[in-house]
C-alpha cells in the first residue's frame, strides 16, 4: 500500500476500536487503482460526526450536515464521511437532507460512478459491489444505476462525468452518454459555484479537448455561465489541442477565443463567481496578450509586467502562433534577465536619498520622482548606481 494510505491507517484502526467501521473511498482508491497521484484521502466511516468527534480531539465542521468531518492527523487533513444515503432529491440538486446509515454498501450506492464507488480496507481488501475496478480497466464512466435517475437526483454529476473525461482521458459509457444529452439542460438549476469547480478541474485536465467536445456535442455548455452561443469559440479551443496548461492561462486563452463576441470580460468572470483576485490576474493577462500579439516586448512592458505574468502570456501567444513555446519562454527570460533592475526595489536610490537630496518632507512627489528614475535606468539611459543618478536629476532639473 501507498505510504499516503499507510499513514491514515492508524485512523481506520481507532474507528474500529471503537467499534465502527472505516474505509477509504472514492478518488483515492479510484486514482490509486490508476496509478494516479493521490489528491486527497477521503474515509467512509459508519461512526456519525459526533461519534468521530469523541474519538478525534482535533476535528473541524467542514459539513456537518452531510456528514462529513475532517480529521487533523499528523499534520495531514483527512475528510471522513458518514455512511448516508441521500434524501428527496428537490430540483435537481443536492438532496437537501441525508440520511446515516451503519451499511457501506448502501453508501457506496449513493455515490456518482461506478470508478468512484470502490471502498478499501485498511488491509487493503477492495469493496467493489458495482464492478467500478472493471469500469476503470476499460476506462470508462458508468453511473451507479440508471443514469437518467441519477443525473435527474443532481444535475451536477453530468459535469462530473465530463471533468472526469478530461482529468483521466476515460470515455462515457454509452447509457450514461445518451442521458447527458438528454438531461442537459437540467444544469442550468445546480449553483454556479459547483460548476465552476468542476468546468476548471476540465480545463486543466489533458484530454480537455475531448471534454469540451463532449460539452458541445450534449448541449451541455449552453447551461454554463456565459457560453451559451459561443460554440465557435469552444470548437476553436477544442482544435488548438495544446499541452495542459494553468488554469488562469485557460481562463485568459478562453476569453481570447470568445473575442469580441463578449461585452467584458470581467463580467464574463463575475458570472462564474471567480474570486476577485483571480478576476484581476485574467483581465490583467488578457491585457498583456492583445498587447503582445500586436507588438515584441519591450524592456518596458516586459519590466511593468513582471517575469512571471510576461511568461503566461508568452505562452498563451505562442500557442496562438503555433510557435515552439518552450523557445519562446527561454528567449523571453534572456531578455528579461537582461533588465539593470527587475523592480522598483532594485534601484540604488530610495525615498530617503530623494528627501535628503532635494530636502523636502516626503509625499507623493517621491513616488513620481522614483517613476522617473526607474524609466531612466530601464531605458539604460543612465546606469543604476547612486551618483550617476543623483547627476543625471541634478541635470534634468527635477524639482
Ligand atoms: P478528485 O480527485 O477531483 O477529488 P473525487 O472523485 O475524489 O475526485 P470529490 O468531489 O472529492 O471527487 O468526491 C469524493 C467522492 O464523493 C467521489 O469519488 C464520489 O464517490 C462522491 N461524490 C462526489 N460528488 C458526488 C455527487 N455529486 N454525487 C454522488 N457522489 C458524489
Ligand atoms: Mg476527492
Amino acid at each position: 500500500m501507498l505510504p499516503v494510505f499507510t499513514q491514515a491507517i492508524p485512523i481506520l484502526t481507532k474507528i474500529e476500536k471503537a467499534g465502527y467501521e472505516a474505509y477509504f473511498v472514492g478518488g483515492c482508491v479510484r486514482d490509486y487503482l490508476l496509478g494516479r497521484v493521490i489528491s486527497d484521502i477521503d474515509i467512509a466511516t459508519s461512526a456519525t460526526p459526533s461519534e468521530i468527534k469523541q474519538i478525534f480531539p482535533r476535528t473541524v465542521d467542514v459539513g456537518i450536515e452531510h456528514g462529513t468531518v475532517v480529521v487533523l492527523w499528523n499534520n495531514e487533513t483527512y475528510e471522513l464521511t458518514t455512511f448516508r444515503t441521500d434524501g428527496e432529491y428537490i430540483d435537481f440538486r443536492r438532496p437537501s437532507e441525508v440520511t446515516f446509515i451503519r451499511n457501506l454498501h448502501d453508501d457506496l450506492k449513493r455515490r456518482d460512478f461506478t470508478m468512484n464507488s470502490i471502498a478499501m480496507d485498511k488491509g487493503g481488501t477492495f469493496t467493489d459491489p458495482f464492478c467500478g475496478k472493471q469500469a476503470i480497466r476499460s476506462k470508462v464512466i458508468e453511473t451507479v444505476g440508471s443514469p437518467r435517475e441519477r443525473f435527474h437526483e443532481d444535475a451536477l454529476r453530468m459535469m462530473r462525468a465530463v471533468r472526469f473525461v478530461s482529468q483521466l482521458q476515460f470515455s462515457v459509457e454509452q447509457n450514461t452518454y445518451h442521458a447527458l444529452r438528454e438531461h442537459a439542460p437540467l444544469l442550468e438549476n445546480v449553483a454556479t459555484e459547483r460548476k465552476t469547480v468542476e468546468f476548471e478541474k476540465l480545463l486543466i485536465g489533458k484530454g480537455k479537448e475531448q471534454a469540451l467536445q463532449i460539452l458541445i456535442d450534449t448541449s451541455l455548455y449552453k447551461y454554463l455561465p456565459g457560453l451559451k452561443g459561443k460554440q465557435p469559440a469552444l470548437e476553436q479551443m477544442v482544435k488548438l489541442n495544446i499541452e495542459p496548461l494553468a488554469i488562469d492561462e485557460m481562463w485568459t486563452l478562453l476569453l481570447y477565443l470568445l473575442g469580441t463576441t463578449i461585452d467584458h470580460p470581467e463580467t464574463f468572470l463575475r458570472q462564474w463567481k471567480l474570486p476577485v483576485k483571480k478576476i484581476k490576474k485574467v483581465t490583467l493577462l488578457l491585457q498583456l496578450l492583445h498587447h503582445r500579439l500586436q507588438q515584441k516586448w519591450t524592456v518596458e512592458t516586459l519590466f511593468d509586467a513582471k517575469l512571471e505574468n510576461a511568461i503566461h502570456t508568452e505562452k498563451i501567444y505562442n500557442i496562438l502562433q503555433q510557435h515552439d513555446v518552450l523557445k519562446g519562454i527561454m528567449d523571453l527570460k534572456k531578455q528579461h534577465s537582461l533588465l539593470p533592475i527587475k523592480e522598483r526595489q532594485d534601484l540604488a536610490v530610495r525615498g530617503d536619498d530623494l528627501m535628503k537630496w532635494y530636502d523636502k518632507d516626503g509625499g507623493p512627489w517621491i513616488k513620481e520622482v522614483l517613476q522617473i528614475i526607474e524609466r531612466a535606468v530601464i531605458t539604460g539611459k543612465i546606469e543604476n548606481e547612486k551618483v550617476q543618478i543623483r547627476e543625471w536629476l541634478t541635470k534634468c532639473n527635477l524639482k
